[in-house]
């Protein structure tokens, strides 16, 4: 099972990092050993002083595929969940300094939260869903896949074009803006439209 990620897939978030808006997607991995489940805490880790959050709606691939057109590109997933890309800030541009690959800055142990999956039968439309995170009671990031600068269907035909997608890959579609810095004591919790569906303390 690989876990694939997005980066900058809306256009408030990567003016937030003072990025340009890809021309392609631009994806990276994490991989299996960065997955928390719900309702297990995060545990900060003594490698860096700039943890973000990065909420972001996660599909479940749910058949192989290769070279999967756009119009066939929904039939390959079924269900819907959210995630926090967790992000190690400083690593991360390091890295970008140096031109270098984002692995550890993004793929350490607990680095992709996640909550259960929803079957896309029972949420409103897949390209227009809202969702958002609170931290500690407040709303810091809102996003609706409408904003998405590759819709999900774009992201699986062309990622497909490189690579074989498998049942039981998962794929982080983008943060939208409003990504921040978590600290010990924090509550995270993660909402598709207004069901919780995530929630993680910072221990
Ligand atoms: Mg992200």
């Amino acid at each position: 099972m690989k876990i694939i990620c997005i980066g900058r897939n809306y256009r408030e978030h990567a003016r937030e990092l003072s990025n340009p808006v890809p021309e392609d997607p631009i994806f990276f991995f994490k991989p299996d050993t960065s997955i928390l489940r719900r309702n297990r805490p995060f545990v900060y880790p003594d490698f860096s002083r700039d943890i973000h959050y990065e909420t972001e709606i996660v599909v479940k691939v749910c058949r192989n595929g290769k070279n999967i057109g756009a119009s066939q590109a929904g039939t390959y997933y079924e269900s819907i969940g959210v995630g926090i890309d967790f992000t190690a800030r400083d690593l991360q541009q390091k890295a970008k300094e140096k031109g270098l690959p984002w692995a550890l800055a993004k793929g350490f142990d607990q680095a992709a939260a996640l909550s259960p999956f929803l079957p896309k039968a029972i949420l409103p439309r897949v390209n227009d869903l809202n969702f958002h995170l609170d931290l500690n009671g407040n709303t810091v990031q809102r996003g609706c896949t409408a904003d998405m600068i590759f819709s999900i269907d774009e992201l699986i035909s062309y990622l497909s074009k490189f690579m074989t997608l498998r049942k039981g890959d998962l794929l982080f579609t983008g943060t939208p803006a409003g990504i921040g810095p978590v600290r010990k004591g924090d509550l995270l919790e993660a909402f598709i439209e207004d069901r919780r569906m995530l929630w993680c303390e910072v221990k």
